[in-house]
């Protein structure tokens, strides 16, 4: 059922179809009363204000709540925003519905008040809602249910507003229905939130999705198709589904694994849903004989439930046609769990034997005990927090409930969100890109840690930074923000360039005077930079030391083209005199700068100009030149036993000397 089409008139009616254990008679008189409490007031749309809670209670009946809560929702806003008194409350609906009402009730509004009132007060709604909790779970159901509501109907506020409510719901309650495990509701709430709080990307992503969406549903169904003719090949009941991942969780895949949207789109997930916790197993052991799975991918949530109590078996397999596809493997119930947490364990609340065991007679999960766990972890976080200090208490909360996030603090006393698995030095950089850039270390908890250490919630950090210390390429390797990764990655380019331009610089240089060009000014360079196509000498310089330039290139822009002449290769046993006269091409050796040196050439290897060549320093001979690649046994021999009699030598050509034989 749409839930556009719900209306107060048609309430009774539509949830009666969703839920047939409900007292319609009680419900039909709370929306009575909520009518008559709220009816002159009207929502930012224009609609009635009823409309509100008349969603609110049907999203409840939907996930198979009880009257009293259904009731509840239908009168969740009239303690808040009537005169109706609780005592009220109570005589007409009983002290079940007036607990449940006053426990998502606000202490206060905290929409128009100062920026730190706005602060305390949310601290002390937040601190009321937690402890309701407590005393009674289905608060957060109603709490939830009004704030998707709220969300569906965002576009109506300012955009102010909207990102106020829109940044609150991302920090807080979409991680309070992962915390209970209601991923449906967790995920509307983040893709709603995400919105508002990064239209552009979630435009860029939505539409990305939207054009890859023919192709990857036909790829899905190929898959969907394949997995369930191969169960059933095997004799196994299944249910067999493509899954898609809402358009948060892969922003977030995105930001986290700095993984390309491209790539995340490109797998395929499916879900198999089985009879029993025996058929997940087996069901498993047929797709890892039929496909590649891929190594460490395997995930056993059923022998080790998440904390929100998500069972499932992950896995990664790779089919025939090489496309990954991500299957999740698991039982009715658990799905119902995955999807609806904490409400599938009211829904079965009255009735435990039908959750406590599969077909099989398997005990599956006790239910009482998980829930116990969540309620035991907002009962310990509310006893370890400072009634005094409302910052503390948010920054605290979110640090708690985000299990993505961990607050640390400085000792300037900022309390400073890094993503998880934070380093050290990921800290250095959110305080200050030079603070990073500078960091030599850090003190953890009073103690002397490396940069690269992972900071845990709640350490209290001081980064020690030295002026001379300089980025090393490793930071790159346990870097966990995107922005600093970004920031080292564009430092070493920088450093790159400039070590490519005094490279170039020193190759052009070297070049012109070996080929004796003269350069008399600085725009000459220019000149010939533009011969290139590149406007200024650095980038000139800079192509020319990376090697984009060749030598080639440029002695066909700076010599005219006889001077170019590639040189033949020596032939052996050649005469002397045509030897020497090929020599002239050069017109002799480089040596350290000094020109005229008596040489000789050797006659085991005849080097000759364009050979590449070394010299020999012999006693009282002068220099003998041989080619780099002789093999003469004796000049090897020479060579290892009395290195430092080696030279490195080049020849030498002038401008108005070669080319004339
Ligand atoms: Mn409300």
């Amino acid at each position: 059922m749409n839930a556009e089409a719900i209306k107060a008139e048609n309430l009774i009616e539509q949830i009666r179809k969703v839920n047939c254990d409900l007292n319609t008679e009680l419900v039909s008189k709370a929306l009575e009363f909520a009518a008559a409490a709220h009816q002159d007031q009207k929502r930012q749309s224009g609609e009635m204000f009823i409309e509100h809670p008349v969603q609110v209670s049907y999203l409840l009946a939907g996930l198979k709540m009880d009257t009293a809560t259904v009731v509840a929702g239908l009168l969740h806003d009239v303690l808040e925003d009537t005169t109706i008194s609780p005592h009220q409350m109570e005589s007409l609906f009983g002290k079940e519905v007036r607990e449940l009402v006053e426990g998502v009730t606000k202490i206060e509004g905290y929409a128009y008040h100062s920026r730190e009132k706005r602060q305390e007060l949310q601290a002390d709604n937040f601190r009321k809602l937690l402890i309701s909790i407590t005393r009674d779970i289905r608060v957060i159901l109603i709490k939830l249910a009004d704030r998707l509501h709220n969300m569906r109907t965002l576009h109506f506020l300012d955009r102010v507003n909207a990102c106020r409510i829109a940044r609150e719901t991302l920090d807080i309650y979409a991680p309070l229905a992962n915390r209970f495990g209601m991923a449906a509701i967790q995920w509307e709430l983040e893709d709603l939130s995400f919105k508002y709080l990064h239209p552009a990307e979630y435009r860029n992503l939505a539409n990305l999705v939207a054009a890859r969406k023919e192709e990857r549903d036909r790829l899905v169904n190929v898959a969907v198709s394949e997995i369930k003719e191969l169960l059933d090949r095997n004799g196994l009941r299944s249910e067999v589904n493509g899954r898609t991942k809402h358009l948060y969780s892969i922003f977030r895949k995105h930001q986290v694994k700095h993984l390309k949207f491209e790539e995340i789109l490109d797998l395929i997930g499916i879900r198999i849903i089985v009879d029993s916790v025996a058929d997940c197993y087996k069901v498993l052991g047929i797709i890892q004989n039929e496909t590649i799975p891929l190594p460490g991918s395997f995930k056993d949530y059923i022998a080790q439930p998440k904390p929100n109590n998500y069972q499932s078996l992950h896995l990664v397999v790779t089919d025939a046609e090489e496309k990954r596809i991500e299957i999740q493997i698991r039982t009715r119930q658990m799905h119902l769990v995955a999807e609806e947490g904490i409400a599938s364990h009211w829904r079965y609340k009255e009735n435990p034997e039908k959750v406590r065991k599969d077909r099989t007679g398997r005990p599956l999960l006790n239910f009482d005990d998980n829930m116990q766990r969540q309620l035991n972890w907002i009962r310990n976080f509310l006893q370890r927090q400072d009634k005094d200090n409302p910052a503390d208490f948010m920054a605290s909360l979110k640090m708690n409930l985000y299990p993505d996030i961990i607050v640390v603090s400085t000792p300037a006393g900022d309390y400073i969100k890094l993503r998880k698995h934070a380093t050290a030095l990921d800290l250095a950089f959110k305080v200050h890109t030079d603070i990073g850039f500078h960091c030599i270390g850090a003190l953890v908890n009073g103690k002397h840690v490396p940069v690269r250490t992972e900071l845990q919630a709640g350490d209290a950090v001081r980064i020690i930074t030295s002026p001379q210390a300089r980025p090393s390429k490793d930071w790159l390797n346990y870097l966990v923000s995107i922005n600093a990764r970004q920031k080292v990655r564009t430092w070493f380019r920088r450093l790159e360039l400039q070590e490519m331009v005094e490279l170039g610089r020193k190759q052009f240089y070297s070049r012109i005077r070996r080929w004796h060009y003269r350069i008399r000014k600085e725009e000459e360079i220019q000149e010939i930079a533009r011969a290139f196509k590149t406007n200024d000498i650095f980038t000139f310089f800079a192509r020319l030391g990376s090697c984009e330039i060749s030598t080639e290139d440029l002695k066909k822009v700076l010599l005219p083209e006889e001077e170019q002449q590639v040189i033949p290769e020596p032939r052996l046993i050649i005469e002397e005199e045509e030897l020497a006269a090929k020599r002239q091409l050069a017109d002799g050796i480089v040596l350290e700068d000094i020109d005229d040196i008596m040489i000789r050439y050797a006659k085991c290897c005849q080097p000759l100009p364009g050979d590449e060549i070394i010299g020999y320093t012999t006693r009282g001979r002068g220099i003998t030149i041989h080619r780099l690649d002789c093999t003469n046994s004796g000049f090897l021999n020479l060579k290892k036993n009395e290195p430092e009699r080696i030279l490195k030598v080049k020849w030498k050509y002038g401008r108005q000397n070669t080319g004339k034989c």
